[in-house]
This record gives C-alpha cells, sequence and structure tokens, in this order.
C-alpha cells in the first residue's frame, strides 16, 4: 500500500447480477461470490467505506419477464426482490470473512433485513460495516443502475465504481468491433450524446447534475478494486467536467 492508497474514504460499487453468475446460465457461482467478497473485505480492511448495490439480472429483470407476458410493475417487483437475495449472499459471504454487512432494502422485508435508512446507512458506514442497498430505488421502471447514482450521492461517497465484464468505456462493443477503442476519461454529456453503453441515461444525468465522479473497470481482473481504491486508472472516468 502506498501513502496515498487508498484515495477514497467512501465509495459506492455496483456490480450486476449477471457478474455473480461466473459461468452458470442463472443464479449464483459461489466461488465467484466469495472472490468479490475478498475484494471487498480488503479495501474494507484498509479503511474504505463501502456502500454495495447488487443487481438482479441473474435471477429477474422486470424488461424481460414483461417481454414474456408479465406485467411490467409485477416483473419489476420480483427483480427487485432478485437484488435483495442477491444482497443476503453478499452479506453472508462478506460476514464469513469477518467483514461485518448490514443489507438495507428500499422495499420493506422485515424479519430478513433493514429497511433503507439515510440515517442509518451513514451510522453503518462510519463503524466500518458494508452497506448493502437492495431492492434498488424501490420503484418500477428504475435499474440498478440509477439506485447507485441515487445512494452513491445520498451517502455523500467520493466516487461510484461500476464493476463490468470489460475494462471500460469504448467507442462500440468491443466484443463484436475490433476497431473499439477505449476512453481513458468521458464526459456524462458525451456519454448520453453518443449513447455510449455506460449507464441508463437516468443514473448518467443524477451523476452528471451532482458531480459524482463514476469509474467503469473490469472487476474479474485481480487487484483491480484494490488499484481502483488507490486511484490508479485501472479503466474510463466519467466525469462531469473532463478539463478538471
Ligand atoms: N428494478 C426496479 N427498480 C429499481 C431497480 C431494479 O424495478 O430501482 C428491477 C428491474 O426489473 C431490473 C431488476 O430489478 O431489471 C434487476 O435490476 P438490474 O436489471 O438493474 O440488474 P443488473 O442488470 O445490474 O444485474
Amino acid at each position: 500500500m502506498t501513502a496515498s492508497c487508498p484515495k477514497y474514504r467512501r465509495i459506492l460499487l455496483k456490480l450486476s447480477g449477471e457478474a455473480l453468475m461466473g459461468a452458470q446460465e442463472a443464479g449464483i457461482d459461489p466461488a465467484v461470490l466469495l472472490r468479490f467478497a475478498e475484494a471487498i473485505h480488503d479495501i474494507v480492511s484498509d479503511g474504505v467505506q463501502v456502500g454495495l448495490v447488487i443487481g438482479g439480472g441473474n435471477i429477474f429483470r422486470g424488461a424481460g419477464l414483461a417481454a414474456a407476458g408479465m406485467d411490467r410493475v409485477k416483473g419489476d417487483q420480483m427483480g427487485m426482490l432478485a437484488t435483495v437475495m442477491n444482497a443476503l449472499a453478499m452479506q453472508d459471504a462478506l460476514q464469513r470473512l469477518g467483514s461485518e454487512a448490514r443489507v438495507m432494502s428500499a422495499l420493506p422485508v422485515a424479519g430478513v433485513c433493514e429497511g433503507f435508512s439515510r440515517d442509518q446507512a451513514l451510522r453503518h458506514l462510519d463503524q466500518g460495516r458494508v452497506v448493502l442497498f437492495a431492492a434498488g430505488t424501490g420503484n418500477p421502471f428504475f435499474t440498478t443502475d440509477s439506485a447507485a447514482s441515487l445512494r452513491a450521492i445520498e451517502i455523500g461517497a467520493d466516487i461510484l465504481f461500476k464493476a463490468t465484464q470489460v475494462d471500460g468505456v469504448y467507442t462500440d462493443d468491443p466484443q463484436t468491433n475490433p476497431k473499439a477503442e477505449r476512453f481513458d476519461r468521458l464526459s456524462y454529456d458525451e456519454a448520453l450524446a453518443r449513447k455510449l453503453m455506460v449507464m441508463d441515461a437516468t443514473a448518467l444525468v443524477m451523476c452528471r447534475d451532482h458531480d459524482m465522479p463514476l469509474m467503469v473497470f473490469n472487476i474479474h481482473q485481480p487487484g483491480n478494486l484494490m488499484r481502483a481504491v488507490c486511484g490508479e486508472p485501472v479503466g474510463t472516468l466519467v466525469l462531469r467536467d473532463t478539463t478538471e
């Protein structure tokens, strides 16, 4: 650890539900879950306060259920409950490693986890507990990217980390277009104007308007979370103003 590391005091980490699947078609791969939990445990041990939002795409997505004929709001409620399951799995993994962790759900799931309270979340964070923000925003028609941007702003995170399967934001899909180029830095306005696959527009606008920096990086590369927390340029940095 260098003298300036960790660079950030408090972060909000967004993990997609799909990241938990590993090579499986759905659900949670316990080995992958443990690997992510270890990476989070390491940065918490270095004194970083961590808020965590995990998606639900490895279980249910409302849009997919609606496409199959289900009422969209019901589908989104199922998607939000899926994020609660993922959060409980991560809480368990973190606690097995010795990190204290609390799940706070935007929908009441009494007896299973706490309801979301911003003040209580700040108390948990100050005491070194990982706070898992579950059930997204609690509203249908939103995504967990929007929930992550909202919670990052609410808890006063220094930065939002979006952990993905690729090492940043590209001009096009790098898996299908070999000429796609990666951005080191990018403004929210450019991401919106070029419809780049960073986060959904609601989440991007929230971050832009509240001046929340975003780092998009590959979580599957070992050591990357620690490097990101130390301020290393492991991915694409998205800012309101890239001249800053
Ligand atoms: N969801 C929702 N409101 C929210 C967040 C999520 O209704 O504020 C639902 C929505 O159906 C979404 C699902 O939960 O598809 C899972 O979240 P998401 O698709 O963001 O998960 P990820 O792609 O990150 O795994």
